[in-house]
């Protein structure tokens, strides 16, 4: 889309409009967020296309990039005990603070039908914010970054593949981070794709 295709975006001279982003005009002091996102419950790639869809209808955020689907081993659980997760990471802009976020996550959980039970047990989708700009805490309702994400390679590898150089606040270069952690048990799923909302 060209900024001038948006009637709430004033014509600027052309020598501007290309180093503009679109959030930058349509949202007031945006700020990067990450977004993890993972299904093993039916059909797993409409859970995460649904996600991002909801993402990106959501006021004040918009979706910059979404990642290559991966399907991944179920980690901390016992081998075979789980199916297979597809696992995806979303990049956002958003106006929103990180408690609003969360809670964006979780009525989107909530429309996807997620069931809580058991911890780490299998879900419909998981909508998890991995990190908010550089932001650190560790209040245990929103621990930011992700409290777990830096051990996590099917975290870590969808978020590399749509920035490379990403790093976890506090934790290093994500790229760093995977050559201790390594690829195991996350395979790329070349032959799906998510699409990203206009
Ligand atoms: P994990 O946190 O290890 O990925 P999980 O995603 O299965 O496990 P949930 O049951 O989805 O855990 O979430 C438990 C609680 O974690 C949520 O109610 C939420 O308040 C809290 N939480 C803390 N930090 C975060 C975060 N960065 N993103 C999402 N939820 C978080
Ligand atoms: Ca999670
Ligand atoms: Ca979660």
């Amino acid at each position: 889309m060209t900024p001038n295709s948006d009637p709430t975006v004033q014509p600027v001279p052309a020598s501007v409009v290309h180093q503009v982003d679109a959030a930058d005009t349509t949202l007031h002091n945006p700020q990067h967020a990450v977004i993890a996102l993972g299904s093993n419950i039916g059909n797993r790639l409409e859970r995460l296309q649904s996600a991002v869809d909801a993402l990106a209808d959501t006021p004040g955020l918009k979706v910059k990039a979404v990642s290559p689907v991966y399907e991944t081993e179920p980690w901390g659980v016992d081998p075979g005990s789980q199916s297979s997760y597809f696992n995806a990471v979303v990049l956002v802009r958003t106006t929103l603070p990180p408690s609003s976020l969360l809670e964006r996550g979780h009525a989107i959980e909530e429309a996807l039908e997620r069931v809580r039970d058991e911890h780490w047990g299998p879900r419909t989708i998981d909508v998890d914010i991995v990190a908010y700009q550089g932001v650190i805490s560790d209040d245990p309702r929103l621990t930011l970054p992700h409290p777990r994400v830096h051990e996590r390679a099917f975290v870590l590898v969808p978020w590399h593949d749509v920035d490379p150089a990403a790093e976890v606040p506090g934790h290093g270069a994500v790229a760093e981070l995977l050559t201790g952690l390594g690829h195991e048990g996350v395979a790329p799923r070349a032959d799906l794709e998510l699409s990203l909302p206009e």
